[in-house]
C-alpha cells in the first residue's frame, strides 16, 4: 500500500490552485489582452476545483472503497465538516448575495436548486459538489465494483460536457437538448456534484491509492501536453461558439491524471497550515474583492487597484491570503497560559460542572448543603481546579480523604469547611488546626488519640451503621456519648456512609432504610442526653439519586457531581442527566507503517495481518490508562474516527491502529476520554474494559497530565 502521507506536493499545489480560483473572478489579464485572459481563466485555471476534488477523494474515499472494514467513519465526518463549512460560508455570504440581488423572486425550488447544485453565492458551489460527488461514490459503490464505479463516474462527466463546453454541439438536436434544458431548471450548471465531481473523487481516491506510479518525467510531459491541447480544444470550442460554460473539456482528464501523479511524486514534507491557508482564501476572496473596490473608490485609487485588471488580481490575493495566513498562525487563544497540551492532559468542562451542581441542588431541599468529595484529587479531574471552581459556584464545604489533601486545597485559598474523611497521623494533628480543617472520629479510641493531643480539633463523629469500615459502631451509644463529651473535640457534625445504596432492590433499600435509622436513632439517643446535635449527613452520591429523602444537612457527592456514575448500566438507567466534566487527550507522537507480518511494541504481542498504519500516542498506564486495555480491548478516538489500541500499553507510549484515519499524523489529538466527531468514549466504557469501576479509573489518572479547566 502507499502511504498517503507523502502529501507535501498536494499542499504547495493547494495554494497554486486557490490562487487560480481568484484569476477566475478576477480575470487579471483582461487589461492587456482577452485572448490571454481567457486561455488563463477559462481554461488552464479549470484545473484547480478538480484538483481540489481529488485530493478530498484521494483522503476521504480509499478507506471506504478498498478497505475490506468498508469504515465509513471517514466520509461521514467529511460531509459533517464540510456541511457545517458551507452553511457557515452561506451565513457569512448573505449579505453580499442580497446586495447582489440573488435572493430576489426566489421559491422553493430556487432555494432547493441553489442549496444543492449552485451554492448559495457563485464560488460556494464547490462545497455541495463535493458533498453530492461523495454520496453519488458511496452510493454507487455499495452496489458496483470499483471499475464499474469509474465508468459510471466517467460517463456522468461525458453527459456533463454537453451541457457545459460541448452544449453547441447538442442544441440541434431537439430531444436532446429539451432535456438538458429540463434539467437546467434543477441545476443551473452541470459543472456540480452529480456530473462533474464523482470522476475526479474516485480518480483521486484510486491515484492516492495505486502504487504503481508512473515515471515522473512521463508525468510532467503527458501534464503539458494535456494543458496543450485543452488550450487547443478551449480556443476552438469558442471559435465555434458551442459552449454554454466553460468548466469541463476533454483534455481535463488526461491532464488531472498527469498531474496528480507528478504532485504525488514530489518528495516533499506536508505542510498542515497550507491546507488551512488554501482553503480560507478560497472561502474569503470574494469579500477580498469588495474590500479593495470599496478601499479603492475611498481613496481614489479605482484606476490602479480596479481598472488595472493585474494589480486589482494581485491585490485580491494579496488581502485574501494576508487574511488567510492570520486566521491559520494566529487562532484565536482562550486563557491557556501554563496549559500547553503538551504531550497528554486532561480538560474540564467548566459548564458541565455547573450544570451537575445545578442539577443537585435542585433535587436537595433548600436546608441541604452540597459537600462535594474532591479526595483523591478530585476523583483524578484535579482537587485545586474543581475546587476553586465549585467556590465560584457558591460551595461552601468540601471533603477530602487525608490531612494534606485538605491543606493542599487551603494553601490554593479554598474557602469554607473541609472534612478530612480519613485517618490522620498524631504527627500531623498541628495541620488540622493550621489549616482550620475537620477531622473525622473514627471510633472512640481514636478520639481518645485526638483528646490527647491536648488542643482542640473541630470534629464530625463517624457513626458505623453497617458499613463496618469507620466510624463508632451504633449500637455503642455510651462511647459516641463519651466522644461528646471530651473537653478538646469541638464536635460539628456527626454521619454515617450508607453502603447498599447503588440499588433500589428489595434487600438494598431494606438495608438503607435500617441505616439510616439507625442513624437517627443515635441522635435521638444523643438528644435525650442533652447534645446539641450539630450537622447530620448520610449520603453519597447513590443516596442522593436513590434516596433522596433521606437529605440531611450536607450531601457529600462525589462521582455524579464529575457527571459519571461508578458503571454504565447505572449511567444509562439514571433518570436525571448529569455531563460528564473530564476529557482526557494525548498527542500522536509519531505515525509510522507496520507491513504485514510485522509484530509490535513489548513482548511482540501484536501482528499485522495486512499492511496497516499505526500511531505512538504519548500516554500510557503511568498517566492512568490501564494496562488491560492493550491488544485490542480499549481504544481511542483520532479525527472522529476509531483507532482500537494494539499491542501491550507501555508506562509512557501506547500504540493504536490508524489506518484509513484522515490527517492522523505526528502533533494530531487523540481522545482517550470524550468525544471526537460523531463518537465518544466515556468512562464507563474504560472502566467496563477494565473490569472496575469508573471511580478507580479515574482516581487513577496520573498527576503529570496537565489539567485545565475550560468553557
Ligand atoms: C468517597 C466518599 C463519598 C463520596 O462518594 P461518591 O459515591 O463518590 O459520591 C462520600 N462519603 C464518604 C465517607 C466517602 O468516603
Amino acid at each position: 500500500m502507499k502511504t498517503r502521507n507523502n502529501s507535501g506536493g498536494l499542499d504547495y499545489f493547494k495554494i497554486a490552485a486557490a490562487l487560480l480560483v481568484v484569476s477566475i473572478h478576477t480575470s487579471p489579464l483582461s487589461t492587456y489582452s482577452m485572448d490571454a485572459d481567457f486561455i488563463l481563466t477559462r481554461i488552464l485555471a479549470r484545473i484547480a476545483v478538480p484538483f481540489f476534488l481529488m485530493v478530498t477523494g484521494c483522503f476521504i474515499l480509499p478507506d471506504y472503497l478498498f478497505h475490506h472494514s468498508r469504515k465509513r467513519q471517514a466520509l461521514l465526518h467529511f460531509i459533517k465538516k464540510t456541511a457545517l463549512l458551507y452553511a457557515l460560508a452561506a451565513v457569512l455570504y448573505l449579505p453580499v448575495g442580497i446586495y447582489a440581488g440573488i435572493y430576489k423572486d426566489i421559491t422553493f425550488v430556487s432555494i432547493l436548486k441553489m442549496i444543492i447544485f449552485d451554492g448559495t453565492l457563485y464560488h460556494l458551489w464547490y462545497l455541495p459538489a463535493s458533498i453530492l460527488g461523495i454520496l453519488i461514490v458511496y452510493l454507487l459503490s455499495r452496489r458496483l465494483s470499483f471499475p464499474s464505479v469509474m465508468a459510471v463516474s466517467l460517463l456522468l462527466y461525458f453527459v456533463g460536457l454537453f451541457g457545459d463546453s460541448y452544449y453547441g454541439l447538442i442544441s440541434g438536436i431537439l430531444e436532446v437538448s429539451a432535456l438538458y434544458d429540463t434539467g437546467f431548471h434543477l441545476f443551473s450548471y452541470t459543472r456540480n456534484g452529480l456530473f462533474y465531481a464523482p470522476i475526479f473523487l474516485i480518480t483521486g481516491a484510486w491515484l492516492g491509492h495505486s502504487d504503481r506510479p508512473i515515471k515522473r518525467q512521463v508525468s510532467l510531459a503527458g501534464f503539458v501536453l494535456s494543458l496543450l491541447i485543452m488550450t487547443a480544444e478551449g480556443l476552438i470550442l469558442r471559435h465555434f461558439h458551442i459552449p454554454r460554460h466553460d468548466s469541463m473539456y476533454l483534455a481535463l482528464l488526461p491532464g488531472m491524471l498527469f498531474l496528480y501523479q507528478l504532485l504525488l511524486s514530489v518528495q516533499i514534507r506536508p505542510v498542515k497550515a497550507l491546507r488551512s491557508i488554501a482553503l480560507w482564501i478560497y472561502i474569503i476572496h470574494p469579500l477580498a474583492i469588495l474590500a479593495v473596490r470599496v478601499a479603492a473608490r475611498a481613496t481614489g485609487l479605482t484606476s490602479v487597484f480596479v481598472e488595472n485588471s493585474l494589480v486589482h488580481y494581485l491585490a485580491v490575493c494579496g488581502l485574501s491570503a494576508g487574511f488567510a495566513v492570520l486566521v491559520t498562525l494566529f487562532p484565536i487563544k482562550n486563557d491557556k497560559k501554563d496549559f500547553l497540551q503538551g504531550r497528554a492532559w486532561v480538560e474540564l468542562d467548566r459548564n458541565a460542572l455547573r450544570h451537575n451542581v445545578k442539577v443537585f441542588r435542585t433535587m436537595l431541599p433548600d436546608t441541604c448543603e452540597l459537600m462535594p468529595a474532591v479526595k483523591a484529587e478530585a476523583y483524578g479531574h484535579g482537587a485545586v481546579l474543581i475546587s476553586r471552581e465549585l467556590n465560584a459556584m457558591g460551595v461552601k464545604a468540601f471533603c477530602v480523604a487525608s490531612v494534606l489533601e485538605g491543606v493542599k486545597l487551603r494553601k490554593n485559598k479554598i474557602k469554607g469547611e473541609i472534612l478530612v474523611l480519613g485517618y490522620t497521623s498524631p504527627e500531623q494533628f498541628y495541620l488540622l488546626r493550621r489549616y482550620h480543617l475537620i477531622q473525622t472520629v473514627i471510633d472512640h479510641s481514636y478520639a481518645e488519640v485526638l483528646q490527647h493531643y491536648g488542643k482542640e480539633i473541630r470534629v464530625h463523629i463517624g457513626i458505623d451503621t453497617g458499613m463496618h469500615r469507620l466510624g463508632e459502631r451504633c449500637e455503642n451509644i455510651n462511647e459516641i456519648y463519651d466522644i461528646f463529651c471530651m473537653k478538646t473535640l469541638k464536635v460539628e457534625g456527626i454521619f454515617t456512609h450508607l453502603c447498599a445504596n447503588d440499588t433500589t432492590a428489595p434487600t438494598d433499600k431494606a438495608f438503607t432504610q435500617l441505616q439510616a435509622e439507625t442513624f437517627y436513632h443515635v441522635i435521638k439517643e444523643l438528644e435525650v442526653r442533652g447534645c446539641a446535635c450539630p450537622k447530620l449527613h448520610l449520603q453519597a452520591s447513590y443516596g442522593v439519586l436513590n434516596y433522596p429523602e433521606l437529605a440531611g444537612d450536607y450531601a457529600r457527592i462525589g462521582i455524579a457531581l464529575y457527571g459519571v456514575l461508578s458503571t454504565g448500566a447505572d449511567q444509562s438507567s439514571c433518570q436525571i442527566s448529569l455531563k460528564p466534566v473530564l476529557s482526557i487527550k494525548a498527542r500522536v507522537a509519531s505515525v509510522r507503517a507496520l507491513y504485514r507480518g510485522e509484530a509490535a511494541g513489548y513482548g511482540l504481542m501484536f501482528t499485522a495481518k495486512q499492511d496497516m498504519t499505526i500511531a505512538a500516542l504519548a500516554i500510557g498506564y503511568a498517566d492512568g490508562l490501564p494496562r488491560s486495555l492493550s491488544n485490542g480491548v480499549g481504544k481511542v478516538l483520532i479525527n472522529g474516527c476509531e483507532a482500537p489500541i494494539i499491542g501491550r500499553i507501555c508506562m509512557d507510549q501506547t500504540l493504536v491502529d490508524v489506518t484509513g484515519i484522515p490527517d492522523a499524523a505526528a502533533g494530531s489529538i487523540a481522545v482517550i476520554i470524550g468525544k471526537s466527531g460523531d463518537l465518544e468514549i466515556t468512562a464507563c466504557d474504560i472502566a467496563a474494559q477494565a473490569d472496575t469501576i469508573t471511580n478507580e479509573i479515574l482516581s487513577r489518572l496520573g498527576m503529570r497530565l496537565e489539567r485545565q479547566m475550560i468553557g
